[in-house]
């Protein structure tokens, strides 16, 4: 079993001068590779660093929605730090409702600028949505991020939703909140997408999956959301592995061309 973590933070400061037992766990759970997805200018640096310094992670370029007060990057800023090998993705970019409130024109436009850029330099989009679904997909269809795709991350939304996402192409990446007792609604949702169209994420250090729920999150947890969306799709994690394998080095094709990832990849 070959799995990957979609989408985690490492370079965030609950994972300093851990990096070597966070990789180790990773190899004794079966987590092949992850990719480490950038928020901010300032922290971009830092997730290069990780994805140079280790064949087996990846990086994205981006700023989240989540920072109002953040270095606003251009396209050609975003074009730029995402000229590097080991940069796979452009994002996170998005939409967050939930957690910001007023005028979020600058969240449009700054999601606006995400795919023009992905457009730009041919990869994919790492796209976060929370209470603002109707929008996401407008500016998708409005901005044609159909010609790039990507993975609509950490998914909450409902199946209509995912179903649309999926007609431009894109991904469904299910977190470890798709193990919480009180996911039901969201257990749905990952029943109704098939396999090859889902990838899997820990999103850590944040929302660490049933049994670690509470705790600080990494890489090797991806293995429950795996488990878990095994049982929902009444199939083995070794299934969901491969499935989840194959489409991450499917769409993410930066990573696949890498020599050392062949393999994986194949
Ligand atoms: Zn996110
Ligand atoms: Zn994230």
């Amino acid at each position: 079993m070959r799995l990957v973590d979609s989408h985690c933070h490492l370079d965030f400061p609950e994972f300093a001068s851990r990096i070597p037992s966070i990789l180790d766990a990773m190899a004794a759970n079966d987590v092949g590779h992850a990719l480490c997805v950038s928020v901010t200018r300032e922290g971009f640096p830092g997730v290069l660093a990780l994805a140079e310094g280790h064949a087996n992670l990846f990086a994205s370029a981006g700023v989240h929605p989540d920072y109002p007060e953040a270095d606003e990057p251009n396209v050609a800023d975003l074009v730029r730090w995402a000229n590097h090998r080991k940069v796979v993705a452009i994002g996170e970019t998005g939409l967050d409702y939930f957690r910001l409130k007023g005028d979020l024109e600058w969240q449009r436009q700054r999601f606006r600028n995400h795919i023009r850029a992905a457009r730009e330099i041919g990869k994919p989009l790492i796209i976060h949505t929370r209470s603002a679904a109707a929008d996401t997909l407008r500016i998708m269809a409005e901005e044609s991020a159909r010609e790039v795709g990507g993975v609509m991350h950490c998914f909450t939304e409902t199946s209509a939703v995912a179903a649309a996402a999926i007609d431009m192409g894109f991904l469904i990446s299910f977190s470890g909140i798709v193990t919480f007792k009180n996911a039901a609604a969201l257990k749905d949702v990952a029943r109704s997408v098939p396999l090859d169209r889902m990838l899997v994420e820990t999103d850590a250090p944040y929302l660490a999956p049933v049994p670690h729920r509470g705790k600080v999150n990494e890489p090797a947890y991806v293995r429950h959301v795996a488990e878990e969306i095994a049982r929902l799709h009444d199939t083995t994690p070794a299934a969901v592995a491969a499935a989840t394998t194959a489409n991450f080095f499917g769409l993410f094709k930066g990573a696949a061309r890498h020599p050392e990832n062949s393999r994986a990849a194949a």
